[in-house]
């Protein structure tokens, strides 16, 4: 309370009103969707206003300064500015994904709007969720691919280590979502160009196979056949 005082002191009143609206959590409740809460808090907080005019001065009664000086080094540090560009990019992209999986397909605007949504449809996305993630992790490729050094600070180095990062938890993604592109789970989707050719072509595989194990079976000699 007493720094946003300051800042009213020094006539920041928009900047009082948007730090005194920001919600932060505590540091027990961080998961992927807090920290996406949190930076789009922070970017919509006016982050960038409060690095030009942060003012330590009212904390540094405090007998603990080494946190102080953590935060005040940060909001100083360009390098901690185009960190923060990615994390923000990058916890909204996965975030949006995570937080698709707890809707419905019939309330799409109440989502967009932030409106709190009753519905008994919730979660009932099988037959769309394997497209839309595919979507979502192919859009985000493309634009970690399109970025630029000048976008991060000038560091090419750096640029290339975050497309990686980007690339590397598309592959996961992909392998953690296998299992919706494959039958039972692809039945889900028959609408959709190709599929049902591809669980036809499964299903012939399948019965193939367990035709091959009857014959096999068949053919082998009886077990009391062996003993007689
Ligand atoms: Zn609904």
């Amino acid at each position: 309370m007493c720094f946003l005082h300051v800042l009213g002191g020094t006539g920041l009143f928009a900047l009082v009103d948007l730090v005194s609206n920001m919600k932060l959590p505590n540091f027990a409740k961080w998961r992927w969707g807090t920290l996406d809460g949190v930076c789009r808090h922070l970017e919509k907080g006016g982050l960038e206003s409060l690095r030009l005019s942060f003012d330590p001065a009212p904390f540094r009664k405090a007998k603990d300064q080494s946190q102080l000086n953590k935060v005040v080094e940060a909001l100083q540090s360009e390098q901690w500015n185009v960190e923060f560009k990615f994390v923000s990019w990058f916890s909204n992209w996965l975030g949006a994904i995570l937080a698709w999986v707890g809707c419905c397909l019939c309330h799409r605007e109440d989502y967009e709007a932030g409106i709190a949504v009753e519905c008994t449809q919730k979660g009932r996305l099988l037959s769309v969720a394997y497209e839309y993630a595919d979507g979502k992790l192919q859009a985000g490729l493309a634009i970690a691919h399109a970025w630029k050094p000048h976008m991060f600070g000038g560091n090419a180095t750096f640029v290339a280590e975050l497309q990686g990062c980007v690339r590397y938890v598309v592959a996961t993604a992909y392998i953690k979502l296998d299992f919706l592109d494959r039958i039972p789970v692809l039945c889900a989707r028959l609408r959709q160009p190709g599929v049902r050719d591809r669980c036809l072509a499964a299903h012939l595989y399948f019965l193939v196979f367990s035709l091959v194990l009857f014959v096999r079976g068949a053919s082998a000699p009886h077990p009391l056949r062996l003993i007689h």
